[in-house]
């Protein structure tokens, strides 16, 4: 379910959020491989304060990988931690546990001098909806089935999975709203599914993500519309509509065809689009830097 965020919403889900970071070391940011800018929490910072975090570039499956790599490279760069997995299937899990103990050893090793004992490091996963927090925790239930409590009847208070001796999770995620005041963002969350397709208009959406694809996709677009003669997104919609009946006798339905459209984008039958590149975000520094 996608929520719609609203002021006394988001005041309640920072609230949540709030409460539970008092309860772990950690926290593991989950974002859409896809997005890594675009579906994180704007106020994501402010909200955790100083608290470390590990970036988890998930759905890493639907990414392009040669820009997941250059996402991983650019975190890096930043001194930020950062692993691409795919929770669906599991691939990449191995790399939470490493990435949270890389990101507490300072502190352990600190506490230890001063006679602490060592302990599992606690985490939560935050993201915005549909980012797939649930799945990755599933996945890890699963793997992991030395969770604690859950007893019928017991009132179910935070629960803590297990994952190996080093890691604990809390079994419920914080949820944060995705940003969508630029337009722009919007589009690309609405091209993954991440927000409700009544809040955008489907075929600017529909325009956006052909005109993406076109620009740095091209190859892709090729086999899926089976040309690669030049076209407008209205042609594009002309052509698909055509293609398969979208219309009312003699009207083409330009709905109908940019949900084909957006539909099929969504289902990779365009292949493993990226639509957040960290080159924009480079770009946008050295302009600050030159004002
Ligand atoms: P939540 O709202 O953040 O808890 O998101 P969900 O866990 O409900 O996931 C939203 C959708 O994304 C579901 O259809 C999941 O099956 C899908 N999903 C989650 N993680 C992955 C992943 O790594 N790869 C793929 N392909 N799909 C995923």
């Amino acid at each position: 379910m996608t929520i719609q965020w609203f002021p006394g919403h988001m005041a309640k889900a920072r609230r949540q959020v709030t409460e539970k970071l008092k309860l772990v070391d950690i926290i593991f940011e989950l974002v859409d491989a896809r997005l890594p800018i675009s579906s994180a929490n704007p106020m994501m910072h402010e909200i955790i304060h100083q608290k470390r975090r590990v970036v988890i570039l998930n759905k890493s499956d639907m990414a392009d990988p040669s820009i997941t790599e250059k996402w991983l490279e650019y975190y890096e760069k930043q001194g930020i931690r950062a692993v691409a997995i795919n929770s669906k299937d599991g691939k990449g899990l191995h790399k939470l546990t490493k990435a949270a103990q890389a990101e507490m050893s300072e502190k352990f090793e600190r506490n230890l001098k001063r006679g602490m004992r060592p302990r599992a490091i606690r985490a939560m996963i935050l993201g915005i909806p549909n980012v797939g927090k649930s799945t990755l925790i599933n996945r890890l239930v699963k793997k992991n089935i030395t969770q604690t409590g859950n007893r019928p009847g017991v009132t179910k208070a935070q629960q803590w999975i297990k994952v190996g001796k080093e890691l604990e999770l809390l079994d419920t995620p914080g949820i944060l709203w995705p940003k969508f005041e630029d337009s722009e963002v919007g589009y690309r969350l609405a091209l993954t599914g991440a927000i409700k397709d009544d809040i955008l208009n489907l075929i600017d959406v529909s325009d956006y993500g052909y005109d993406y694809a076109a620009k740095y996709y091209p190859a892709f677009l090729m086999s899926y519309l089976g040309t690669d003669e030049p076209m407008t997104p209205k042609e594009m919609l002309e052509r698909l509509a055509l293609n398969r009946q979208l219309t009312d006798g003699e009207h083409i339905d330009y709905s109908r065809a940019a949900e084909h459209f957006v539909r099929d984008f969504r289902a990779l039958k365009l292949g493993r689009i990226t639509l957040d590149r960290p080159e924009e975000l480079e770009m946008a520094e050295e302009a600050d830097e030159e004002v």
